[in-house]
C-alpha cells in the first residue's frame, strides 16, 4: 500500500537545494520523499511505524506565537530565522550555546564549530533579556556548548538566570569535571541548576563508538557523587541502531530506579561531527518508544507526541512517583483533552496555575463520583499530598515547579533533523531555538543544518 500524507519542502541531500517533497507511507514505514531537478529522487525514513505516525496526526495544537519576533519581514525559510512572523510556535526550551571548548571529541557530537567562541556575560544577559521580552515569562533555559562547565563565568551565568526569575537552568554536560571539582558541585547545589548528564548506556563499546573512549566507569562515579551530594540531575542518552538500541530498556530501568528527574533520548543525527554515521543507523521515534516499552516501568501507550512542536519532533511520557517501585503515567489520571492542555507549551505539566487547577478539579471529580477505586486510594493520597505541599502557603509557581520536579519523572525523545530528514513544514513549528547574541532565535535544526559555522561571539 502507498499513501501520501502531505506535501512539503525539504532538502536535496546532494546539493542542499530546497526541493519539493512528500511524506509517504509505503512498505509499512513512513518516508520523506524528495525530488531534485539536478540530483533526482531521494528518500529518508522518518517513522518505522505508520500506526504511530497516523496517531500522531491527532496531536496538533493551534500555534502560540511569541510576544515579539526578531525578524519583521519574511523573506524565505530559513533565511529569515528568526523568529520571523511566519514561525508557528513560541519558545518552550531555549538552548544557549555558551562556548565551543570541550574536553572530549565525541564522534556523535552534532556540533562542529569552525571558530572558537566563549559567550561574554553581557551577551548572555542580553540573550536572557531578549528571551524574557519575547516570551513574557521564561521557565527553563538550557546552557550547552561545547562543554559548558569549561566556561569560566558559568557561576555568574547561573546566578544571573536565578536573579532574572528563571525557574530552572539546566546545563548539558559530559560531567567529567564533576569528578575532580567539588567547587563545581557546590555551584550546582547552591544555584539549584540541573545537570543534564550525557549517559549513553552501560557497554564500553557504546561509549567508544559514540564518545571516542570508554566512559562508563566515570559516568557511574559521577552519578554516585551527584546522588550522594543531592545535586539534581537528568540523563541524556544518544541512541543509534546497532550501537546501543539494545540498551534502551536498561537505561530506562536504571532511570526509574535512580534519582534522575528526567531521561532524554536523542536518536543520532547526521550533523556536525556525526556525519560519519549512516542513515541506516538512525532510529525513529517509534523505534525508541517500542524499546522503552520493554522497560519494567513503561507500559504500551504511555508515550505520545508533544503537541506544541511538530508531532515528528518529540515524544514524551510523564509519571507521578508513587513510591520507589511504582509510577503512575499522567495519561491514566487526566482525560485526553486535559492531558494535551497540560503538556503543551510548558516544560513540566500541571505546575502553572491553570495546570494545577486541572489536577485539583480532576481530584474533586474522582471523589464526587466515589470512583477512587479506579486509581487506588494510595495513588490518590499521593497526589493529594503533592497538592497539599504545593498550596501550603498559597500557590507559587517556583515552589510548584520545584515540588513538581521532585514528584514526577519524565521521559522525552527528541528526534532532530539533518540534511536527509529536514522538513520545512516541521521547522516552522520548532519550540527549541538557539538564541544568538544579536537577538535572533534560530530553530536548532536550522542552525545545525544551515548556519553551523556562524560565530556566536
Ligand atoms: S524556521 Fe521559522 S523563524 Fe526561521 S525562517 Fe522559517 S518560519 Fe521564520
Ligand atoms: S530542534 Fe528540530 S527536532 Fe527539535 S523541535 Fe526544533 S525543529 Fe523539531
Amino acid at each position: 500500500m502507498r499513501k501520501i500524507y502531505h506535501h512539503t519542502q525539504a532538502l536535496c541531500p546532494a546539493c542542499r537545494s530546497k526541493v519539493p517533497a512528500r511524506v509517504v507511507e509505503k512498505n509499512d514505514k513512513v518516508y520523506l520523499e524528495k525530488f531534485c531537478a539536478d540530483h533526482g529522487f531521494s528518500e529518508a525514513l522518518i517513522s518505522s511505524d505508520p500506526g504511530w505516525y497516523r496517531e500522531s496526526l491527532r496531536y496538533v495544537k493551534p500555534k502560540q506565537i511569541p510576544l515579539q519576533v526578531h525578524t519583521t519581514e519574511f523573506k524565505g525559510c530559513p533565511e529569515s530565522c528568526g523568529l520571523c512572523p511566519e514561525h508557528q510556535q513560541h519558545t518552550c526550551l531555549p538552548v544557549i550555546e555558551i562556548n565551543s571548548a570541550c574536553n572530549l571529541a565525541c564522534p556523535v557530537c552534532l556540533k562542529r564549530f569552525k571558530k572558537d567562541f566563549q559567550l561574554s556575560r553581557d551577551s548572555f544577559e542580553h540573550i536572557i533579556d531578549t528571551l524574557i521580552l519575547c516570551e513574557g515569562r521564561v521557565d527553563v533555559v538550557n546552557l550547552s556548548g561545547g562543554e559548558p562547565t569549561l566556561h569560566p563565568e558559568l557561576g555568574d551565568f547561573l546566578r544571573l538566570t536565578n536573579a532574572k526569575g528563571i525557574m530552572q537552568t539546566t546545563v548539558s554536560t559530559n560531567g567529567l569535571r564533576f569528578l575532580s571539582m567539588p567547587e563545581l558541585r557546590r555551584l550546582f547545589r547552591d544555584t539549584g541548576a540541573l545537570v543534564a548528564l550525557q549517559f549513553d548506556g552501560f557497554k564500553p563499546e557504546t561509549y567508544v563508538r559514540l564518545r571516542g573512549e570508554d566512559l562508563f566507569a566515570r559516568k557511574r562515579a559521577i552519578i554516585e557523587i551527584l546522588e550522594k551530594e543531592d545535586i539534581r540531575y537528568s540523563l541524556v542518552a544518544t541512541v543509534a541502531k546497532g550501537v546501543n538500541d539494545d540498551e534502551i530498556r536498561n537505561i530506562a530501568d536504571f532511570f526509574f530506579r535512580s534519582k534522575a528527574v528526567s531521561l532524554m533520548l536523542q536518536p543520532i543525527v547526521l550533523t556536525g561531527a556525526a556525519q560519519s554515521f549512516t542513515q541506516s543507523e538512525k532510529l525513529t521515534i517509534p523505534d525508541v518508544v517500542h524499546a522503552l516499552e520493554e522497560s519494567s516501568f513503561v507500559k504500551k501507550g504511555d508515550f505520545n507526541p508533544l503537541p506544541c512542536s511538530h508531532f515528528s519532533c518529540f515524544a514524551l511520557a510523564y509519571y507521578f512517583i508513587l513510591d520507589q517501585d511504582r509510577f503512575l503515567n499522567l495519561k491514566e489520571f487526566l482525560d485526553h483533552e486535559d492531558y494535551l492542555n497540560a503538556i503543551a507549551n510548558k516544560t513540566l505539566p500541571c505546575l502553572d496555575a491553570d495546570g494545577f487547577d486541572l489536577i485539583r478539579n480532576k481530584l474533586y471529580d474522582v471523589w464526587s463520583l466515589a470512583d477512587a477505586g479506579s486509581l487506588g486510594e494510595q495513588t490518590l493520597e499521593r497526589i493529594r499530598q503533592v497538592l497539599r505541599d504545593v498550596t501550603r502557603e498559597g500557590f507559587a509557581p517556583n515552589k510548584a515547579f520545584s515540588l513538581g520536579v521532585e514528584a514526577m519523572k519524565a521521559i522525552f525523545i527528541h528526534d532532530f533533523m539533518d540534511k536527509n530528514t529536514f522538513d520545512f513544514g516541521r521547522v516552522i513549528k520548532c519550540c527549541n531555538p538557539y538564541p544568538q547574541s544579536d537577538g535572533r532565535l534560530v530553530p536548532m535544526c536550522s542552525q545545525n543544518v544551515f548556519f553551523q559555522e556562524e560565530s556566536h561571539a
